[in-house]
């Protein structure tokens, strides 16, 4: 679909549709609510060097916060050699 052969009715909700996925940032720390990557925001591309990603999961802030996380709720994340999270 074309921009530009979108009816105005298709267009007005497309624009509503981007303008909420601008406030509503998809990662966020799953522990402490902490924006990790916010693709509205300007000069935020990439994720904040501290994130723990866990694919198909979720992000973490720091390794902390993905220790706590694991702790309240009782499940354990894959781990190297030097108990740092790893799913490379
Ligand atoms: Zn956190």
């Amino acid at each position: 679909m074309r921009l530009d052969k979108m009816t105005p009715e298709q267009r007005a909700r497309f624009e509503a549709h981007c303008a909420e996925s601008k406030t509503k940032p998809p990662y966020a720390c799953m522990s402490c609510g902490k924006v990790l990557l916010d693709p509205g925001a300007p000069g935020q591309l990439q994720f904040v060097a501290s994130a723990v990603r866990i694919p198909f999961f979720g992000e973490f802030c720091s390794e902390a916060c993905a220790s706590a996380f694991e702790r309240d709720y009782g499940i354990l994340f894959r781990r190297d050699g030097s108990g740092k999270v790893s799913y490379v």
